[in-house]
């Protein structure tokens, strides 16, 4: 399973539709200071399900959507689609390609998709748990990540640990039906 493109529009700095076409292995993605190289994995992350606009480095959720230079106006909505490669059926899906598309619009109305069919947040949260991909999972280790896993206390790095094992999944599953 690898991230094989990123379709962005309206997110934070990106007014026009922007199309990331990724290969297996590293990608570097290099540019001056606030040139939008964080608001890639901030799409990243938001896609995947983010829900906290302070983990997005806004205030609200609002912050996101493109708020208008100079020599452009604010635009009413952002999307972005996320497509990963499947062809080792990583996701639990049989599809050779998965895409997850989110859209906020100014009016504060959210939209999720996995292939075009729309769906909640909740599908999008099931369909990355254990994959690795998740919301709250080590994919996207941002600055500052690093120390707070390692000043973590024990049972909060073992989440971390669950979660790469794949064991996450049933526990929270077990809790839930704990609670019926
Ligand atoms: P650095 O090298 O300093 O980490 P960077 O390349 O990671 O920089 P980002 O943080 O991704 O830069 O981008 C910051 C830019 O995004 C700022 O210029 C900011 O004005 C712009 N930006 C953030 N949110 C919005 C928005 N909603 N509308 C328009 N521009 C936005
Ligand atoms: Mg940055």
């Amino acid at each position: 399973m690898f991230l094989k493109r990123l379709d962005i529009i309206g997110f934070k700095s990106f007014a026009e539709r922007i199309e990331v076409d990724f290969v297996p292995g590293v990608t570097a993605v290099v540019g001056p200071n606030g040139s939008g190289k964080s608001n890639i994995t901030d799409a990243i992350r938001w896609v995947l399900g983010e829900q906290s606009a302070k983990s997005l480095r806004g205030s609200k959720m609002e912050d996101i959507i493109f708020a208008g230079s100079d020599s452009r106006k604010a635009l009413n909505y952002a999307e972005v689609t996320l497509t990963l490669d499947n062809t080792n059926q990583g996701l639990g899906l049989d599809f050779h390609e998965v895409s997850v598309t989110r859209r906020i619009s100014r009016s504060g109305e959210s939209e999720f998709y996995i292939n075009k069919q729309h769906c909640r947040l909740k599908d999008i949260i099931d369909l990355f748990m254990d994959s690795g991909l998740g919301r709250e999972a080590f994919s996207i280790i941002s600055q500052g990540k690093v120390e707070e896993i390692l000043n973590s206390k024990a049972e909060d790095r073992r989440t971390i640990f669950e979660e790469a094992a794949g064991v996450l999944k049933y526990k929270n599953r077990k809790k839930k039906a704990e609670v019926k």
